[in-house]
């Protein structure tokens, strides 16, 4: 049995004030058996790590390097040492806005491991790739280029979130998320075999809300979801956590 999954990516949102939010959260958190995991700003995992109860804190990106000359970067060590047990790595907005490719995110994941954070890998389409059919093979290009040698159930989740789902409102039919988890779950259990394939965390992530979440989690082999821009406020996110438990 894989334990569901509410994972918020507040994105480059958030001053300390924010935390508010976190502790509103906990209870939600701490009642039920689905995990809560919220991936705060850089600036927040220190103190987020210390504010949540029952809340796992992760970053959302790191560096493939262990230390060194990288002005502005964050080394996965580091926000283990700041509290953090996951990191978010490879989402769209990363590899739209920091040109990542699948083999930049491969090396992360890996350096993520090595510090012992769980890595909450991003795949999906853009609109122009499903409209041309290609969703699956792009999904398939990205889980075999993104992800390491050596996944377990533990280290990996997996979060799929189509590129024009994210932020606008549009989310794909049920169906339609479906085919994408199954298909996930299948490559996998191809390449980790079955105990590893079947172990590892599903997510779906684009336009996730109260309103949504209870009809996507009956989805087979969704695990859970990465929410953005409904992970900001307690009064939004508790929905969700709740629609899982
Ligand atoms: P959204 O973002 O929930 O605001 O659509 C999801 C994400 O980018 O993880």
């Amino acid at each position: 049995m894989r334990t569901k999954l509410a994972a918020g990516n507040w994105k480059m949102n958030g001053t300390r004030a924010q935390l508010q939010e976190l502790t509103a959260m906990s209870e939600a958190a701490t009642k039920g058996a689905a995990e809560v995991l919220i991936c705060p700003p850089a600036t927040l995992v220190c103190a987020a790590a210390e504010a949540a109860e029952g809340i796992a804190i992760g970053g959302q990106d790191c560096h493939a390097a262990a230390s060194g000359a990288h002005t502005g970067d964050i080394a996965a060590d580091m926000l283990k040492d700041a509290g953090a047990s996951h990191v978010i790595l490879g989402h769209s907005e990363r590899r739209a806005d920091h040109d990542e490719h699948n083999d930049d995110v491969r090396a992360k994941t890996k350096a993520a491991w090595d510090a012992g954070l769980v890595a909450v890998v991003c795949v999906g389409e853009t609109l122009d790739e499903r409209e041309a059919q290609n969703t699956l093979d792009i999904i398939g290009g990205q889980l075999a280029g993104s992800i390491p040698d050596g996944a377990t159930g533990h280290n990996l989740v997996v979060a799929y979130e189509p590129v024009w789902a994210i932020g606008t409102g549009k989310v794909p039919t049920t169906d339609q998320i479906g085919e994408v988890h199954d298909f996930m779950r299948a490559r996998l259990e191809r390449r980790f075999g079955e105990g590893v394939g079947r172990s590892v965390r599903l997510l779906y992530g684009g336009s996730v809300k109260g309103s949504n979440a209870a009809e996507i989690f009956a989805v087979s082999n969704v695990d859970g979801a990465l929410v953005g821009g409904a992970s900001l406020k307690a009064s939004d996110f508790v929905p969700i956590i709740e629609a899982l438990n």
